[in-house]
């Protein structure tokens, strides 16, 4: 029978010859449910050097042990681009980050607007998202998930090097784009379902590296908007060119 292949995330260090320690929780996942043994298989990253193959050193229900034979795949990073979006309700959050991994993103800002939905996230979990997304699509790269930050001291705090995609709804239907935007440090905000508030839009647009951008005619939902808003900034300006 052939084996699904697994791919992991782990923190370890991974290079020829090192031997991994496992943790009773993957220990279950490898050998209880997908029922490993000895010899078998397993691609392993760390989000630094890129992915190799293991084989199950030794089984046991506690534990156990990978031997790192062979790097499969170099490491590859994503452009500098950040994605900042106002959370949602729970699966609609799950949804950008993971979307936000596929596509993509070095690192995913929840922020507090105006008039954002919710106020608190759980960072641990929603990292964990970017986990799970960046083991199935085959990336080697894993953003981080910051803490819930208000957008007001974002952008007071923003660094004079970034540039900011904002997706302004009142543009919807405008001719704007990214046409002359040069490549770089990059960041995309998204807004929440009630959209931004008047001072926001004003401070937004006292950056001098904002581009007001619209993602067509239509209003999108913010979800559909940040993987619209993603996918326009990377044929754009990222790795899909
Ligand atoms: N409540 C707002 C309204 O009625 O106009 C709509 C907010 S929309 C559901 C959520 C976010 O998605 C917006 O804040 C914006 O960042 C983005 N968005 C959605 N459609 C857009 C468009 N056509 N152009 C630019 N941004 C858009």
């Amino acid at each position: 029978m052939k084996l699904t292949k697994i791919r992991l995330y782990v923190e370890h260090p991974l290079g020829q010859g090192q031997i991994l320690p496992l943790v009773r929780a993957q220990a279950h996942y490898l050998f209880d449910v997908m029922r490993r043994r000895p010899g078998d298989s397993v691609l392993l990253f760390n989000g630094r050097d890129g992915e190799w193959r293991a084989s199950v050193a030794e089984a046991d229900k506690r534990g156990g042990a990978l031997e790192v034979l062979e790097q499969t795949a170099a490491q590859i990073d994503p452009p500098d681009l950040w994605l900042i979006f106002a959370p949602l309700k729970k699966a609609r959050t799950d949804f950008i980050v993971e979307k936000a991994t596929e596509m993509g993103a070095a690192r995913i800002i929840p922020v507090q607007t105006d008039f954002t939905n919710a106020e608190r996230i759980r960072q641990d979990r929603l990292q964990a998202h970017a986990i799970e997304a960046a083991e199935q699509c085959g990336g080697t790269f894993v953003p981080e998930v910051a803490d819930l930050a208000r957008l007001d001291r974002l952008i007071d705090a923003w660094p004079s090097d970034r540039r900011l995609m904002f997706c302004d709804e009142t543009l919807a239907g405008a001719a704007r784009g990214l046409a002359s935007a040069d490549r770089g440090k990059w960041a995309i905000l998204v807004g929440p379902e009630g959209g931004f508030s008047e001072p926001e839009r004003a401070r937004l647009s006292t950056l001098p590296l904002a581009y007001p951008v619209s993602l067509g005619p239509r209003i999108l939902r913010a979800d559909t908007a940040a993987v619209a808003a993603l996918t326009l900034w990377q044929i754009a300006l990222g790795d899909w060119r």
